[in-house]
């Protein structure tokens, strides 16, 4: 699927490799490699250790809906067509939480602890989006 004109993530050079995972459709956060901690989003420092160095660990693309809110007016223009929809705060199941939306189902389906799966927006400018939709369809 492929929506013109909606607007870019910014691609800074600590969240360039997740961005870069998303092209080829896999989620990939931070994991710190002096303690572990898996973390979104990405710094160049642990917020645990401070430690510095982090490689990046492919997710099951699985969590669940910690929270949300109904958006019924679009505050740009290319989401027009979308409403009503879904900004969700979704707990993944490796950890860390990702802003981004819900979709695939009614927004008054969605609720706190609704187990999602991840899915895919392919927009302009070789920027793929992840979303979330219902596990249960
Ligand atoms: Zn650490």
């Amino acid at each position: 699927m492929t929506v013109p004109g909606k607007p870019s993530p910014r691609l800074d050079a600590d969240a360039a490799p997740f961005w870069e995972a998303c092209r080829s459709h896999r989620l990939q956060v931070q994991r710190c490699t002096a303690c572990g901690q898996v973390r979104w989003p990405p710094a160049f420092l642990c917020p645990r250790c401070h430690g510095r160095d982090a490689d990046w660990v492919t997710c099951s693309g699985k969590g669940r809906v910690y929270s949300f809110v109904v958006y019924h007016k679009a505050f740009h223009p290319a989401f027009e067509g979308d409403v009503p929809y879904v900004v969700a705060i979704v707990a993944l199941d490796e950890g860390p939480c990702l802003v981004s939306n819900i979709v695939g189902c009614d927004p008054s389906r969605v609720h706190c602890e609704m187990p999602v799966q991840v899915t895919w927006e392919d927009r302009p400018n070789r920027i793929t989006v992840p979303l979330f939709r219902p596990i249960d369809g």
